[in-house]
């Protein structure tokens, strides 16, 4: 059995018991909220409020809420009331403590949004089949953020409650349009000395058309770079159509150059799986880990709008995206075996959401969604959307998620209308049909996007929810391998105390 406490990680709140309080009568006890799960045939998965867990024999969830415990439980019961899954008391002494544990999981709400996403050009060398903002068009006027909107936008940034803000350029190709952005990192510096804000500044660029030049200026701005990679230069090239066909050269000479100039730490690198991809997880892999990037993250494609028009190379079932995830975890978990430090993102913020009390700030994964509350979307017209996914709905007609429109909304009219309310009520798995009573909930998110793309509504169908499937299947694979393996959950342990 594996209990929180096995996990190393400290709950400074607990004292010693006196030898009574171990005098007990084995089924004179109250239930806590928990929720439980099978594994396996042989296990099953119980998970209390704040996320702690006990991986147990089948049956025993029945067996403690049918109050069957006796004399050859006791370390369960042990087990049970310190990790308060149980209570000697109908209301539990220590209740403050899970109150305060609650609230920590919850902190990523405390100050509301971060990540400001400014779609500074829709212009693109590129003609990636999966991508459907790229323009190719030389036309600055009609495809570049106008410098009134990048005003108005840095304006909204610093109404954000929150003092630690992103400012992050999306394309299209971002660099294209490299004069507006040093523009807007040179106004929103200049501002937020005003409003007391940090900011962090991200590009994400194909990096093709980096220069030492444009790369001087992130050094002295302290600007990050998140550039695309989609593996070996065969699937690079497949999936990231450019003319020449030397879209991977310019990727690992641009990769190459940023490392030069802004240090090893100062480029990510980001993943798209297609159709071809799945045949080639190792691959895939093994190109990340000689390129001694840190991490890798194994993420889908959307599974709604252009980037499934061409069904052929992009829209692919969620059960073989899962077997792509687990063999390229499995080779991800063996070098980390033979001794190198390697995570797999996805992972890693689902097992920093099992392993440890703390919160974790990623988007999509988060109760409520993300989308309003953490992220926002200033696009190229001016147009603001509630996340990236719904910008790229915006792309194919749909304008259900843009809240507004920088030239007219003010904070109120984006972030307190009854729309973004509505949103935000579908993105609270804590009352989803399905979401309620699942054993994932404190480790999973909700997407209302999705939803509404694939299922017609915000609030979704969970038995039949693409989302769902993927999250219920990676949680499950990932408790049985913490399970199967002392030294698995070594490796795990490390990947989120090393973040
Ligand atoms: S989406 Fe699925 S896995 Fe996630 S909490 Fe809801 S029911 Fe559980």
């Amino acid at each position: 059995m594996i209990a929180v406490a096995e996990l190393n990680i400290a709950k400074k709140s607990r004292k010693f018991n006196d030898f009574d309080y171990y005098e007990h009568n084995y089924a004179d006890y109250f239930l806590l909220p928990f929720r439980f799960i099978s594994l396996n045939e042989e296990k099953e998965v119980l998970v209390n409020e704040v996320g702690d867990f006990l991986i147990v024999s089948k049956g025993t969830a029945e067996r403690i809420i049918l109050k069957q415990l006796n004399s050859s439980d006791e370390e369960l019961y042990a087990d049970l009331i310190a990790n308060f899954f149980i209570s000697k008391e109908r209301i539990p002494v220590l209740i403050d403590v899970i109150a305060t544990r609650y609230r920590t999981k919850k902190s990523f709400l405390d100050h509301f949004t971060a990540l400001h996403i400014f779609v500074i050009s829709l212009r693109c060398e590129h003609t990636c089949h999966y991508c459907q903002v790229s323009r190719v068009s030389e036309d600055k006027s009609a495809f570049d953020m106008s410098r009134s909107h990048i005003d108005k936008g840095i304006a909204l940034m610093m109404q954000s409650p929150n003092p630690h803000v992103t400012m992050e350029f999306q394309g299209g190709e971002a660099l294209l349009a490299f004069e507006n952005i040093k523009y807007a990192v040179i106004q929103a510096k200049e501002i937020a000395v005003r409003f007391d804000k940090e900011i962090t500044f991200v590009i994400c660029t194909n990096l093709a058309p980096v220069t030492l030049e444009m790369l001087a200026f992130c050094k002295e701005h302290e600007i990050l770079i998140s550039t695309s990679l989609d593996g070996p230069e065969f699937i690079h090239n497949k999936n990231r159509h450019k003319k020449g066909n030397d879209s991977y050269q310019l990727a690992r000479r641009g990769i190459d150059l940023t490392r030069e100039v802004l240090g090893e730490d100062g480029v990510s690198a980001l993943l798209t799986t297609s159709t071809l991809s799945l045949d080639y997880p190792n691959e895939i892999v093994d190109e990340y880990y000689n390129l001694n990037f840190g991490s890798i993250f194994l993420r889908p494609i959307s599974p709604f709008g252009f980037a499934t028009k061409n069904a052929k190379k992009n829209k692919y079932n969620t059960e073989r995206f899962l077997e792509f995830y687990k063999k390229g975890l499995d080779r991800i978990i063996e070098y980390n075996l033979n001794g190198r430090s390697f995570r797999e993102d996805y992972a890693t913020i689902l097992l920093k959401k099992i392993l440890t009390p703390f919160p974790v700030g990623y988007v999509d994964l988060q109760s409520p969604a993300g989308m309003i509350n953490n992220v926002i979307v200033f696009n190229y017209d001016g147009k603001i959307y509630a996340s990236d996914e719904a910008r790229m709905l915006a792309e194919m007609k749909d304008f259900t998620f843009q809240l507004g429109n920088l030239d007219t909304s003010s904070y109120n009219d984006i972030f307190y209308s009854d729309k973004a309310i509505a949103i935000t009520e579908a993105g609270i798995n804590e009352s989803l049909p399905g979401c309620s009573d699942c054993a994932f909930q404190s480790y999973c998110g909700a997407d209302p996007v999705l939803c509404h793309s694939t299922q017609g509504d915000m609030y979704g169908h969970r038995p039949t929810n693409v989302f769902c499937q993927k999250n219920m299947a990676i949680i499950k694979h990932l408790f049985e391998l913490m399970d199967s393996d002392p030294r698995i959950l070594k490796v795990f342990n490390n990947w989120v105390r090393g973040n």
